[in-house]
């Protein structure tokens, strides 16, 4: 039901043709791995109708140029030659390809593809939201005390570690390892102890009350215990290339990436505390750091101000917003615009760094748990939350530092007190 074409067949299989879903995928690209088991999913379901076709993107770059293709994995529709619907890219959600699947049928025929997938209940002791450190760390320790768990990601297992260049600073390791092979390394351990894995699917809805999670709108899973371990999300600017970039050249984590920075210089996006003091954490590395910040003096506490402004190697742009974020060789160019005269200028660095905040993923759960006034989710020393049989561990916990280490000793620690009580 699944094709993979090259750039020299778009005309004939893409343009030629009816009805197409195209996906450019590239390797080493954890986003492009999510989306191959949905699209083949898929494609079992609305492959007599619509064609789905893969295309390597790293070579077919001249095709992906001219179509405008920047990121992978990026997803195109077309009918009879002319491109629809909505273009998706990066963490793409199964319901949002099946809304444009929909789209080039009728609704009539959507409709009987939609009656022709079963429904599912399924029974656990334990549900794992979260396949990042701290779901992982709790699956493994509820698998060795031989507790039926299953661990349900909206990705692939590894959390933002599996996003990180290089980490230097969990225990165990005398070289600093590739993010993502130790979150390789973790998710592979808990699954060979047998813990049930439900990856890159779409997480439609939660039921506290009820201890029920449906995945992909069909499949419902039941436990006796719910594990909330689904981390933070780094707020973004919203200037163009950022998306593309992340990892490449910007980051969002001082204490993992400013050495790699040892006399270079970067920019730091932000003014708040987190910009400040990680600006001077920076500082012991980089050989020179521009700030820029959007209001016309920092907002972080005073004396985290006059120590960063006392630093000889930091530069502030005040009243500014960056636009657009571009890789030029080796280099970082930050296009930002001066909020007062409406002026943009360029900096060329080395890196980025955006300080400008995180927000817990709590979407699905905000109602019913006691959250801080930041959102995060309140629990106390078992990582029990407000709510009988939840538990919360990791980043998105209320919480005063927010490390891999951290995550893993709450996931121990609620994987424990579950234990006890499940025996
Ligand atoms: C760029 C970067 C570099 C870092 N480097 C280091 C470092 O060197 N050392 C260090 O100790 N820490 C580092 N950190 C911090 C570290 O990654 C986090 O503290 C750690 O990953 C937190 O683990 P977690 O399991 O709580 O959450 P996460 O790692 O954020 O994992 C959460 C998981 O939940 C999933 N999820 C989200 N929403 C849902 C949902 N609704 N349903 C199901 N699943 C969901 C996500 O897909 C993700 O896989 C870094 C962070 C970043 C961003």
């Amino acid at each position: 039901m699944m094709k993979e074409i090259i750039a020299s067949e778009f005309e004939k299989e893409v343009l030629s043709s009816g009805k197409v879903i195209l996906d450019f995928y590239s390797t080493e690209c954890p986003p492009c791995e999510a989306l191959a088991s949905k699209f083949e999913d898929l494609s079992r379901l609305y492959g007599s109708d619509i064609k789905f076709l893969k295309i390597f993107r790293q070579q077919s770059r001249e095709l992906a140029e001219k179509l405008g293709v920047k990121s992978s994995p990026t997803l195109l529709f077309f009918d009879n030659g002319i491109e629809t619907g909505d273009r998706l890219t990066g963490g793409i959600k199964r319901s949002d390809i099946i809304r444009n699947l929909d789209k080039l049928i009728s609704p009539a025929k959507a409709a009987e593809i939609k009656s022709g997938i079963k429904r599912s209940v399924s029974e656990y002791d334990v549900v794992i939201l979260g396949a990042g450190p701290g779901g992982l760390t709790a699956g493994l320790y509820l698998c060795q005390a031989k507790i039926n768990t299953v661990l349900i990601d909206i990705a692939l297992p590894g959390g933002q570690v599996s996003t990180t260049h290089e980490v230097s600073n969990y225990p165990g390791f005398i070289q600093p390892q590739a993010g993502y092979m130790l979150s390789h390394s973790m998710s592979e351990q808990t699954k060979l102890c047998g813990t049930v894995y439900k990856v890159a699917v779409d997480v439609t809805g939660v039921d506290l009350d009820r201890k029920e999670v449906v995945i992909d709108e069909y499949e419902t899973i039941r436990a006796k215990k719910i594990i909330i371990a689904t981390g933070t999300t780094p707020n973004t600017t919203g200037a163009s290339g950022e998306r593309e970039l992340k990892g490449k050249g910007i980051s969002y984590c001082a204490t993992c990436d400013a050495k790699y920075y040892d006399n270079k210089e970067v920019i730091v996006i932000g003014g708040g505390n987190s910009a400040v003091e990680e600006a001077d954490y920076i500082s012991r590395f980089a050989s020179k750091i521009t700030m820029v910040h959007q209001l016309d003096k920092f907002t972080a506490n005073k004396k985290a101000q006059e120590k960063i402004l006392s630093n000889s190697k930091v530069k502030v742009i005040y009243n500014s917003e960056p636009r657009a974020y571009i890789r030029e060789g080796d280099k970082m160019v930050t296009e930002f615009e001066n909020l007062i005269n409406k002026k943009r200028e360029r900096l060329v660095s080395d890196g980025i760094f955006i300080f400008i905040g995180m927000k817990p993923n709590i979407g699905l759960f905000r109602d019913k748990l006691e959250l801080d006034r930041w959102s995060y989710i309140r629990t106390n020393e078992d990582m029990q939350t407000n709510l009988p049989d939840i538990f919360a561990v990791g980043d998105v916990t209320s919480k005063k530092y927010r490390q891999i280490t951290t995550a893993v000793a709450d996931g121990t620690i609620a994987a424990m007190a579950i234990a006890k009580e499940l025996s």
